[in-house]
């Protein structure tokens, strides 16, 4: 079994993509909308504040209150959208329930859009054109790239269906001419379904879910789920059972997460050299 290290993967890309960042005649600028004091948000808008420093790139964060008015953080994100110093905007999710964030996010500028959540980027994955991806997703195939699995004719299997990952992911592997199968809370007969997986992506948010009798001998796992059991991170992925079974398998931290860091980076660099036509 082969840990697929996203640490040390996200590290070597992000050195490249440091001296690619050297290159450019000013530094790209992303600006983070943070909005109340969610710890574990608190701590994702450290991680990207950190690695995009390191790369050479401005990060700008708004902190806004936790009972801030949607008109506020709207005008905010047209702020941003207008302001030629600003590459990329994130907004960081989840925001509180009284705030629509599909408005929110629709409001940003999709050339702007670091996250790919816009519906502009979201329709240009889904018709194969070019365009931001969703950083996890992106993230993803980068890795089972930097480690050379192949993905042609293989039977991708994915758990989740949502926008920012189950989905996208869905359409990246399909693209990359992966057989795929969607599943979610609905399916009947997982196991059965997750056990003909070449590729097994769980996108589910369930501590430990997906279980050794639900993995085929050799599969390549990833994990992407990000769970607290009493103040551990814990993935989707039952690592201590499914690891014998697997030939290669994500870790819980240290697989997904810093991946989906790197590619938000890639993302940035992608929308600076896209705006001052580079
Ligand atoms: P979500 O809640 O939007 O979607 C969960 C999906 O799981 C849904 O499509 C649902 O149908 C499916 N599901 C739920 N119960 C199921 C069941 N019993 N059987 C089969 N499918 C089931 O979550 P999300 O935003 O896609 O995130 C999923 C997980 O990934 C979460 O733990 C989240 O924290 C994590 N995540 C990690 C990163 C990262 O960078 N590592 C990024 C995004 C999300």
């Amino acid at each position: 079994m082969i840990l697929l290290n996203g640490r040390e993967t996200a590290d070597i890309l992000n050195e490249k993509l440091k001296e690619a960042v050297l290159k450019l005649p000013s530094q790209p600028k992303l600006d983070i909308i943070l909005i109340g004091n969610d710890p574990a948000s608190e701590s994702y808008v450290k991680g990207k504040l950190k690695t995009a420093e390191s790369l050479g790139m401005i990060v700008e964060i708004h902190n806004l209150e936790d009972r801030v008015e949607e008109r506020i953080v709207y005008d905010l994100i047209q702020k941003l959208n207008h302001d030629n110093s600003v590459n990329g905007i994130l907004l960081q999710l989840p925001i509180p329930k009284h705030l629509n964030s599909e408005l929110l996010i629709e409001s940003i500028d999709y050339k702007k859009d670091v996250d790919g959540f816009h519906t502009m980027n979201q329709g240009l994955l889904f018709q194969k054109k070019k365009g931001i991806r969703p950083a996890t997703p992106q993230g993803i195939m980068m890795l089972l790239d930097h480690y050379q699995i192949p993905i042609e004719g293989k039977h991708a299997v994915v758990i989740g269906r949502s926008q920012i990952v189950g989905a996208p992911i869905s359409k990246m592997l399909l693209d990359r001419n992966a057989t795929v199968t969607i599943t979610h809370s609905k399916t009947t007969n997982l196991a059965e379904i997750t056990k003909q997986a070449d590729i097994l992506i769980a996108a589910i948010g369930k501590a430990k879910f997906v279980t050794k009798d639900m993995v085929k001998q050799g599969a390549v796992v990833i994990d992407v789920g990000i769970n607290r059991i009493d103040g551990k991170l814990v993935g989707d992925v039952d690592f201590e059972s499914v690891q014998g079974i697997a030939s290669y398998i994500t870790p819980v931290p240290k697989g997904v997460g810093p991946m989906t860091i790197c590619a938000l980076a890639h993302n940035l660099y992608e929308l600076y050299k896209e705006q001052k036509g580079e």
